[in-house]
């Protein structure tokens, strides 16, 4: 690993949280020569970073908000094998950020939070290869590209306005022919449907793996581990103070608030609560798949992914709201199984484990990574929604940046934590 800059060894940060963002913020932290203590109830990597997906999805730059989305919600609710789902007992609780989320589709809205986007989503590739060389991680990662699945050619012809955006933004892409798809991945069948190849997709084939390396990299190097949940932080002139569910009491000169779906309840501490939700997402995890694929599949139509990982085939999807401490409801995992089965009709449904996690979105999909507008020792580093492991090197070098007192290198006035309030 990189050895780390003494020089600043002085001041000391703590993060709260260890998921891919809190981790990769801790590493670079301590890169950087920062005391850096992390805290988090679970292990590194043990929350909604272990079960994602894996990809890192670079040319994914098109909101979840845009105008005309509120037409097509109706039906991909009132489909019962549709990608999204709501818990109705929850919904009065979640109507100021369906509200905002509304509002994030104008046009205007659209075209700044695709350029936002899509600024991060540059850099993701780049600061992946500096923490994985440097963490001795780079076996946990394929970089052959993935492969989006529409349905039917007029599915495709929907969504063709994303993809001039991604090209337009410099993203390349390509529809494949049966025989090359046939190629590719023999074990696919999409009928009539629509193949597209991401060349600049890669994706980690261990995810939790990931995160739990990254943290240990920091760990080794000096940085300080807590196992606890943080209760109440306060800062003021003489720094920060944290408690601890436990009843530790720990002080920094600064801290950092990487808590995922949960960081409103730091956030509302120090400042005042964002439109951050929990969008749910759940996988089946296929032990003994019998077959092998050589490429993530995204079903576009039906909004899941199903990637080649170290152990075995993961099938991951579904958007559910819910209350942040609703129970799972596994019928959705089940459901993404049988879903696979029809592009995938060798796949043998062995040695099943299912998941849930929370997805730390906000109404306008674009992540908060700023410092707090009150206080400049707290910093914020969450709701990257869907692409908070493509995100988290980035995010981490933006945060040790701001911590450090240096411009990042990358503008990042679009992600303040102000921004619902300017
Ligand atoms: C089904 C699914 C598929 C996905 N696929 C992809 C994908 O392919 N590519 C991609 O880029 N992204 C994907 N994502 C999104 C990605 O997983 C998330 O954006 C990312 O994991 C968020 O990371 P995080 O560190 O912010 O949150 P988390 O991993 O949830 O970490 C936050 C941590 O904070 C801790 N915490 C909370 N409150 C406290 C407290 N008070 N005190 C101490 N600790 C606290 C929690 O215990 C948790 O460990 C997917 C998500 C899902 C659900």
């Amino acid at each position: 690993m990189t050895s780390v800059n003494t020089g600043r060894t002085d001041q000391h940060v703590v993060v709260i949280g260890a998921g891919i963002i809190g981790s990769c913020c801790a590493w670079n932290l301590r890169k950087s020569g920062f005391e850096v203590t992390v805290v988090d109830s679970v292990m590194p990597g043990q929350s909604t970073s272990y079960g994602n997906a894996g990809c890192l999805s670079t040319s994914h730059v098109t909101p979840f908000s845009y105008p005309g989305v509120t037409r097509e919600i109706p039906g991909w609710l009132f489909d019962p094998s549709g990608p999204l789902f709501i818990r109705w007992s929850d919904f009065p609780a979640l109507i100021p950020w369906f509200w905002k989320f509304w509002r994030a589709g104008t046009k205007k809205q659209f075209d700044w939070s695709t350029a936002a986007q899509a600024r991060l989503m540059k850099q993701a590739i780049d600061d992946y290869d500096e923490i994985l060389s440097a963490t001795r991680t780079d076996n946990l990662r394929n970089k052959r590209g993935a492969i989006s699945i529409y349905d039917s050619r007029q599915e495709f012809d929907k969504e063709i306005w994303k993809y001039e955006i991604k090209e337009a933004m410099g993203f390349d892409w390509q529809i494949l022919s049966q025989g090359e798809l046939n190629i590719m991945v023999p074990e696919l069948d999409i009928g009539d449907g629509v193949a597209v190849y991401n060349s600049d997709w890669q994706f980690m084939v261990d995810p939790a793996r990931l995160v739990s390396r990254i943290a240990d990299a920091c760990f080794s190097q000096g940085g300080h581990w807590l196992q606890d949940r943080v209760s109440s932080v306060e800062s003021s002139q003489q720094g920060i103070s944290i408690s601890t569910e436990s009843g530790q009491r720990i002080h920094s000169d600064a801290v950092v608030v990487a808590a995922g779906a949960w960081s409103n309840q730091i956030a509302q501490q120090l400042d005042y609560k964002l439109p951050l939700t929990a969008k749910r997402g759940y996988h089946s995890m296929v032990g003994a798949p019998g077959i092998e694929l050589g490429y993530p599949l995204l079903s576009m139509t039906r909004g899941f992914v199903m990637t080649p990982m170290t152990d075995g085939l993961r099938v991951a999807g579904t958007a559910e709201f819910a209350a942040l401490d609703a129970e799972p409801d596994y019928t959705r995992a089940k459901l993404l199984l049988r879903q696979a089965q029809d592009y995938l009709p060798n796949l043998r449904c062995e040695n099943v484990s299912e998941w849930m996690g929370q997805r730390p979105m906000m109404a306008d999909s674009i992540p908060v990574i700023s410092r707090s507008p009150a206080h400049k020792n707290v910093f914020y580093a969450f709701g990257h929604g869907h692409y908070g492991l493509t995100q988290g090197p980035t995010t981490g070098k933006i945060i040790t940046s701001l911590v450090a007192g240096q411009e990042p290198a990358i503008d990042i006035h679009d992600y303040r934590f102000a921004r619902f309030r300017d």
